[in-house]
């Protein structure tokens, strides 16, 4: 039978919304801080181009708001946005305050400027790392703090709910051990899922599993249909989709089809530094061949950039690109779209509270309606420190007791060698069917058919399931299922294009029907609230 034990306080993640809510707490009380692999591995970590921020006063914030609600294509939850950007500042201050080193020249923040951001406001630390050493800088203050505990290279596999409450949380460690730990209060930051697609910028990690517990468990998602796809990832045979950051356009790098042309200005006014879903649909019309073996390259150019030291400026990208013996300064760059980010999620209210008591949610796996249809560069991770101290209040104010979940559980039994090879395929499969079938361009028949890929899928996980089988990866596999599952359905009922959901059967926005937030309760149905 599996250990068990209580805590004040569970957060499920490290990355930047559960380690800022984590310190948050623990003035309060116990914290314990559950993450897959070593805290430094999160999307948080692979973050490059940087925050932004509004740091000059209310002209300044009032102009990131509105940049924020025009790049969510309609749908961005104002008070949401509104609480980003004014709160943003103090956050980042107090970040600053704790060791975070962003770049500076003569005392004074750089600023950088990424697509649809009406001016420079992104602050970025050693040129092209901005998310690890918030992750540092953050880990640190943490773990000085005798109240946060951490639980590395654990995943949490499930919660349970007793009377409408989360009370528990259960816990597989690297060893296939399984201890359910009770807490006055879960916050799932555990980031987002774009290991569901096969072309994706996110780490091993990012698979969905918070949002695929806490439907599990009964909460409410909103707006999964919107998954972002970065237009420009390398694009390398055999290479990992390394992101090639929003950043490099802000400097000024065009974007070339294979005949050499730039190509944007028959896309949008304002070129290579379009709204996200703009340049990532460009590029794949300019990469379309007839079939999908003639495929044409599109590569970013920056050998017409003489003022700047590329390498200076972008060395994290730079070192990466040179083993491949890839100069920025000197070569074009092959790049494709990849999934990036997910602006849905579980549904919180802008105090972290999802719809199901005991249970909060913050960062990438929350869905605040910040972002709308389309998240506005560099503003998610000012989305994890802000919307992660107020879940984080919301868990003190709620004063929840402990409740001590008894259940015994079942011990699981690991998979054997033939298993995990057919679990692999299983996984694979499922990456490429949502790429294919739900990625940039949709319609109601590839979704039909990207049903069709996820249930098989399913009910391949639930046989092992069935037989007693556990690990870690059956778990992920289950999350990448159940949220491919949340996407298809929210994805074929929102008929229209918006942001990032562009349908090819419904081309046009439709304000009248779908100017509003899609909910997802996991029995299949989707409906159509506005907020
Ligand atoms: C390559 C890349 C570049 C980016 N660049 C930028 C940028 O420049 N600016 C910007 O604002 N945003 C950027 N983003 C997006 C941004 O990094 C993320 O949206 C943000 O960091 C998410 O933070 P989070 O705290 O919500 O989750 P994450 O940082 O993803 O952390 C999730 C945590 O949850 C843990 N976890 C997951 N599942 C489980 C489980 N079952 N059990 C236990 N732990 C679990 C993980 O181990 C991890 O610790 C980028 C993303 C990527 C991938």
């Amino acid at each position: 039978m599996a250990r068990v034990s209580q805590v004040d306080f569970l957060v499920m993640g490290a990355g930047v919304a559960g380690l800022r809510a984590a310190v948050e707490l623990a003035r309060h009380g116990d914290v314990l801080v559950v993450t897959k692999e070593s805290v430094a591995e999160s999307n948080t970590h692979y973050a490059q181009g940087g925050i932004a921020v509004a740091m000059e006063g209310d002209q300044d914030v009032a102009l990131h708001l509105e940049d924020t609600v025009n790049a969510g294509d309609g749908l961005v939850y104002r008070p949401a946005a509104q609480v980003l950007v004014a709160e943003g500042p103090v956050r980042v201050a107090e970040l600053i305050e704790w060791g975070a080193n962003f770049d500076t020249e003569a005392g004074e923040l750089l600023r950088t400027r990424e697509g649809a951001h009406s001016l420079p406001r992104i602050l970025h630390a050693n040129g092209d790392a901005t998310g690890a050493e918030i992750s540092r800088s953050l880990a640190a203050f943490a773990r000085v703090h005798k109240r946060i505990h951490f639980a590395e290279w654990t995943t949490v596999t499930g919660l349970v709910v007793a009377d409408g409450r989360v009370i528990a949380a259960d816990l597989l460690d690297r060893t296939n051990h399984l201890e359910r730990v009770s807490a006055g209060a879960v916050l799932i930051a555990a980031g987002g899922a774009g290991q569901v697609y096969s072309d994706t910028t996110n780490p091993a990690v990012a698979t969905g599993d918070g949002i695929a517990l806490a439907a599990e468990a009964g909460a409410e998602l909103a707006d999964m249909e919107f998954y972002q796809f970065h237009p420009t990832a390398l694009s390398l045979p055999g290479v990992p989709r390394f992101l090639l950051s929003e950043a490099l356009r802000g400097e000024g790098a065009y974007l070339r089809n294979d005949r050499g042309e730039r190509f944007m200005e028959r896309y949008h006014r304002l070129l290579e530094l379009a709204p996200r879903d703009v340049v990532a649909r460009a590029i794949t019309r300019e990469g379309m061949g007839a079939t999908p073996a003639d495929a044409r390259i599109v590569h970013l150019d920056m050998r017409h950039i003489k003022n700047l030291d590329l390498h200076h400026r972008f060395p994290g990208i730079s070192a990466f690109l040179s083993q491949y013996k890839l100069d920025l300064g000197r070569d074009l760059i092959p790049v494709r779209p990849a999934a990036h980010y997910l602006m849905g999620g579980i549904r919180t209210g802008l105090d972290g509270r999802t719809t199901l008591r005991g249970l909060y949610a913050a960062g990438e796996a929350a869905c605040t309606g910040v972002h709308g249809a389309n998240r506005l560069a560099s503003n998610s991770l000012l989305e994890g420190l802000v919307f992660g101290a107020r879940a984080a209040q919301s868990m003190l104010d709620d004063q929840l007791p402990i409740e001590t979940a008894v259940a015994p559980l079942a011990v699981p039994v690991p998979l054997n060698d033939a298993e995990e090879a057919r679990l692999e395929e299983l996984i694979a499969k499922l990456q490429g069917s949502m790429w294919a079938y739900s990625g940039l361009l949709r319609d109601e028949s590839t979704l039909r058919l990207g049903f069709a890929a996820q249930e098989a899928c399913a009910a391949g996980l639930e046989e092992l399931v069935a037989q007693g089988k556990g690990s870690r990866r059956l778990a992920e596999a289950r999350a990448m299922s159940r949220v491919a599952h949340a996407i298809l359905h929210s994805a074929l009922a929102r008929t229209e294009s918006r942001g990032a959901h562009f349908r090819s059967d419904y081309p046009k926005r439709d304000d009248e029907r779908f100017q509003k937030h899609s909910a997802f309760t996991g029995d299949g149905r989707v409906a159509f609230q506005e907020w």
